[in-house]
C-alpha cells in the first residue's frame, strides 16, 4: 500500500509560533500561567499542557479570575477589550497572536476609524471571528452565506472595508465577492485568507483525488480540519476525519492501494506520525 502525506499537515507557521511561545514559559518566571482559551483546537495537547501547570483561563467567567499570573493569547487573537481587561486584572500579557491576525486587527481598526464599514466573511461563533469584531468601532457584520448579504442592512451598500477570517475558504470568498461587487460600491476588499490555509486545502483536494482511501487527522472542534475533511469528501468517497490513530477503522483500507493523509493547522506531528506508522503497517 502506498502512503501520500500531504507536506502542509500539520501545525501552521502561526500555530506552532503559539505553542512554543507555552512551552518556552513552563519553567520560566513567577506566578501560574493560563492561555486565554485552548492553546489550540487539540484536546490531546491541552491535556498535555495542563499536567505540566498551563491552564485554560475560561473565557466567559473572566471576571471571576483574579489577576495573577501570565496569560498567553492563542494564535486566533482576542478583541481589544478582552486584552484591556486582562491587562485591568493584572495578567502578565503574553501575545502570541498570529501576525496575520494581527494584520487584519490593524486593518479593521483603521478603516473602521476612516469611516468605513466592515464586513468579516467567516463564522461569526469563531474566537478569530469574534476577536476582529472587537477591533472595530464602528458597524461591523459577519457573512458566511451569499443569503447573508441579502440582509445587509442599507447603509452596508457603501462604503464598506471586506476581509475574511484568515481559515475561510477560498472559493466561497470569491463568491461572495462576486455577489457583493453587484451591490457594493466604494469598497475596499483584503483577501485576509493565510496562506497556509489556501496552500493546506489545495494540496488536500490533490492527495484526495489520487487515492483510495484519505484521513483528515485533527480535532473535531478544529474548523479548518472540518473545511479539509469537506475538500477531500468531494474528491474521495472513502474520506474520514479522524482525532487519533485510536479512531482508525481497519475496513477503511482493505481495496486501497494508496492511503492520503491530511491534518488541520492544530495536529502535532506526534498524532501524525502515529497514523502514519498504523497505516504502513496495515
Ligand atoms: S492559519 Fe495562518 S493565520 Fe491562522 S494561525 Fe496559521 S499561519 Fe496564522
Amino acid at each position: 500500500m502506498e502512503l501520500i502525506t500531504a507536506k502542509t499537515a500539520g501545525f501552521c507557521f502561526g500555530v506552532k509560533r503559539a505553542v512554543e511561545q507555552v512551552y518556552a514559559q513552563i519553567g520560566a518566571g513567577d506566578g501560574p500561567i493560563y492561555t486565554y482559551g485552548p492553546i489550540i483546537h487539540n484536546q490531546e495537547v491541552v491535556k498535555e499542557l495542563e499536567a505540566q501547570g498551563v491552564h485554560v483561563l475560561a473565557e466567559d467567567h473572566l471576571e471571576e479570575e483574579e489577576g495573577r499570573g501570565r496569560v498567553i493569547i492563542r494564535s486566533h487573537g482576542v478583541s481589544r477589550s478582552v486584552q484591556e481587561r486582562l491587562a485591568k486584572q493584572g495578567y502578565e500579557i503574553l501575545d502570541a497572536t498570529c501576525p496575520f491576525v494581527k494584520k487584519i486587527h490593524r486593518i479593521v481598526s483603521e478603516k473602521s476609524a476612516e469611516g468605513y464599514k466592515v464586513l468579516v466573511a467567516g463564522n461569526p461563533d469563531h474566537p478569530e471571528v469574534k476577536g476582529i469584531i472587537g477591533w472595530c468601532s464602528g458597524p461591523v457584520r459577519v457573512i458566511t452565506e451569499p443569503e447573508d448579504i441579502e440582509k445587509l442592512p442599507d447603509d452596508f451598500r457603501s462604503k464598506v472595508c471586506v476581509v475574511a477570517q484568515t481559515t475561510f475558504n477560498y472559493n466561497k470568498f470569491k463568491l461572495l465577492l462576486a455577489k457583493l461587487e453587484k451591490i457594493l460600491y466604494d469598497r475596499i476588499v483584503f483577501n485576509s485568507i493565510c496562506n497556509a490555509t489556501q496552500e493546506r486545502q489545495v494540496e488536500a483536494r490533490q492527495v484526495a483525488s489520487g487515492v483510495d482511501c484519505m484521513l483528515v487527522v485533527g480535532d473535531q472542534h478544529s474548523s479548518n480540519t472540518q473545511k479539509l475533511y469537506e475538500i477531500c469528501l468531494q474528491e474521495c468517497a472513502n474520506t474520514h476525519f479522524i482525532e487519533t490513530v485510536r479512531d482508525l477503522d481497519a475496513l477503511w483500507f482493505e481495496n486501497a492501494k494508496r492511503v492520503g493523509i491530511t491534518a488541520g493547522a492544530s495536529t502535532p506531528h506526534k498524532i501524525i506520525e502515529e497514523v502514519q506508522t498504523y497505516v504502513r503497517e496495515f
